[in-house]
């Protein structure tokens, strides 16, 4: 599950960590208010969508009045906001966050993920933070510090001190950056976080009583474990469901394994690991997949029913590849529930079934007799077989 930035600026404050003043608006009119409100000389307009690099796609405008961040607001409100994580069709953009803007000294990057190849949590910092922190990964791997962090002690203050001083900070700096990467570990063990980035982090020039400036979070972004959200109840009451697909929260509910992927052929099967195979041998034979469907072990004829209307709803979908291994899942049931989806639903793009296991004969007999009402229906051998005729079936529509 991912957060909004107001809502990853919020653990942050919680937790301790220094963040400019801020208000959530979603309209232009309030947007000028919360500009009056911050009382600051300068402030940014911010689009809060689940995606990152809003700064390169005009999501981040710097205003220096209420009037500028009125017409900003409307400007950012009005159409959606391409980023280079959006795709070219961008996202809507419903919220903003208008935050006093601070003078800039230094941006560096620092975040916790976990770590798969060792089990554990990673803090990943950076002296080079900022908008193009992609591209310092990419072209100077070696300005991105990698330190694993112990699942069960934490992150331990030496760590913390020498990554500070590594990233150059100096003075005062040292004390507040090495609180914040603290507070940052503690926040992401404690909210069962699979990322917790702040990027970027920054240092103010001089001011009077703070020589050294002061570090502060300007842009905050955590994604949390989904498995974790039944004891994460504050997490949970974060998630925004308008910016998730609307076929992925349509399966969801139907506790379907749905994820929307760019190809053609859509796929039902049960098991994520034929599921793979399957998109794997589409693949192979010339195509792409539409979705990843994992219908699940023990689905019942209600889930194949929904699963049909949420591949079917997806116009790119030019044919569907049924895929079953009746193991818990008897072939009878999901044949019936086939022919039962076809009239409930209708099938205008060619359909082909692949069923094996349990109680196949009676499930071949089913989809034979059923052939006459749902002429787009061909049963498939085997696995190839399947991909080949389905494959076959939608280039040949073209
Ligand atoms: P994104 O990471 O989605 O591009 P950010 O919030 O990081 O969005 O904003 C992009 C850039 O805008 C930052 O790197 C920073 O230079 C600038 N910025 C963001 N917030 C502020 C702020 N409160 N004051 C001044 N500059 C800011
Ligand atoms: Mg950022």
């Amino acid at each position: 599950m991912k957060a909004h930035e107001y809502q990853a600026r919020d653990l942050l404050a919680k937790a301790g960590v220094a963040v400019p003043p801020a208000i959530v608006v979603d309209t232009p009119e309030q947007a000028a208010e919360a500009f009056k409100k911050l009382n600051a000389p300068l402030a940014v307009v911010k689009a809060q969508v689940h995606a990152g690099g809003r700064g390169k796609g005009g999501g981040v405008k710097l205003v220096r009045s209420a009037e500028e961040a009125k017409s900003v607001a409307q400007t950012i409100l009005s159409k959606p906001l391409i980023t280079p994580q959006t795709g070219p069709a961008g996202v809507p953009v419903k919220k903003l966050l208008v935050a006093a803007g601070v003078d800039i000294k230094k941006e560096y990057y620092v975040a916790l993920a976990v770590d798969r190849a060792v089990n554990a949590p990673v803090l990943i910092a950076s002296s080079e933070g900022g908008v193009e922190i992609e591209e310092v990964a990419k072209n100077h791997p070696e300005k991105i510090i990698r330190v694993t962090i112990d699942p069960a002690l934490g992150l331990q203050a030496y760590q913390a001190r020498k990554i500070a001083y590594k990233l150059g900070f100096v003075g005062d700096q040292i004390k507040q950056a090495i609180d914040i990467m603290t507070k940052l570990a503690a926040v992401f063990v404690k909210t069962d976080s699979s990322l917790a980035e702040i990027n970027p982090l920054i240092v103010t020039p001089p001011s009077a009583g703070k020589p050294d400036g002061e570090v502060l979070a300007l842009d905050a972004k955590f994604n949390f474990d989904d498995n974790a959200l039944f004891r994460q109840k504050d997490i949970a009451a974060m998630a925004d469901p308008s910016e998730t697909n609307e076929l992925e929260l349509a399966a969801q509910k139907h506790n379907l394994n749905y994820i929307k992927l760019d190809g053609e052929i859509g796929c039902l099967v049960n098991g994520a690991g034929l599921a793979m195979a399957t998109m794997d041998l589409i693949k192979l034979h010339g195509s792409e997949p539409a979705n990843f469907l994992d219908v699940g072990g023990g689905a019942t004829e209600e889930a194949v029913t929904e699963a049909f209307r949420i591949i079917l709803a997806d116009p790119s979908v030019k044919g569907v590849l049924v895929n079953i291994f009746g193991g818990i899942m008897k072939c009878d049931i999901v044949a019936q529930a086939i022919v039962n989806a076809a009239k409930l639903v209708g099938f205008k793009v060619p359909l082909v079934v692949r069923l094996e296991g349990t109680n196949v004969q009676p499930a071949r007999e089913i989809l034979k007799n059923a052939a006459k009402d749902i002429p787009m229906l061909q049963a498939a051998t085997d696995l190839t077989d399947a991909a080949k005729k389905i494959v076959a079936a939608v280039k040949g529509k073209r």
